[in-house]
């Protein structure tokens, strides 16, 4: 089982770590030679979503990692992550992948919140320790998509097919329980093929 970690930008050494410890094949996705290599599962970590767009359409990446989505590859999207595989946004700007059939708001806790915890309920994992940053939340969902964690009323974990969205950072937890469920369905998608 290998796991595509995109790493453009961002927060992708945290969870490349994070399945180091669980014991899982990982490489970084820089350029479009690098999707030449099979992977079962891909990663987009948090960040910057509006760099991160501009470079995967710069690199050419946007076309190939999208057909995978499309495909079936399971993906676990963090934080800016979700914002790009969000089919729209609240704030007008064009969506990403558009993959994710979701509205999601970008930056929505205010400055206050830029940065805050929580633990909250996470769907089949229990309570899950949540770190915050400039995180977006989903408004509002379409059918088929799964909630798995509100907090303050608001949706911040969804699944829908093998895409799993979360508008926080699991990596900086410090618990693997999120990376292992991922690693879950990879494992299921891996025995479909
Ligand atoms: N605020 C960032 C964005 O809009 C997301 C923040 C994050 O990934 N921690 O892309």
């Amino acid at each position: 089982m290998r796991i595509g970690v995109l790493a453009v930008q961002g927060a992708f050494v945290e969870h490349e770590a994070m399945f180091h410890q669980l014991g899982a094949e990982v490489f970084e996705i820089r350029q479009k030679r690098d999707l030449d290599r099979p992977f079962d599962g891909l990663v987009l970590p948090g960040g910057e979503s509006t760099v991160m767009k501009k470079l995967l359409r710069e690199l050419d990446l946007l076309e190939p990692l999208r057909r995978k989505i499309e495909d079936g590859m399971p993906v676990l999207a963090t934080c800016a992550g979700l914002i790009l595989l969000a089919e729209q946004l609240t704030d007008g700007e064009p969506p990403c992948f558009a993959t994710l059939p979701v509205t999601v708001r970008r930056n929505a806790y205010g400055r206050q919140l830029g940065s805050f915890s929580q633990e909250a309920d996470v769907q089949g994992i229990g309570s899950f320790p949540m770190v915050f940053i400039r995180a977006p939340y989903v408004e509002t969902i379409q059918n088929g998509v799964e909630v798995l964690a509100t907090v303050q009323e608001k949706i911040v974990a969804v699944c829908y097919q093998n895409q799993i969205g979360l508008a926080f950072h699991p990596e900086l937890s410090g618990r693997p329980d999120l990376h292992r469920f991922f690693l879950k369905r990879v494992e299921q998608y891996q025995k479909q093929a």
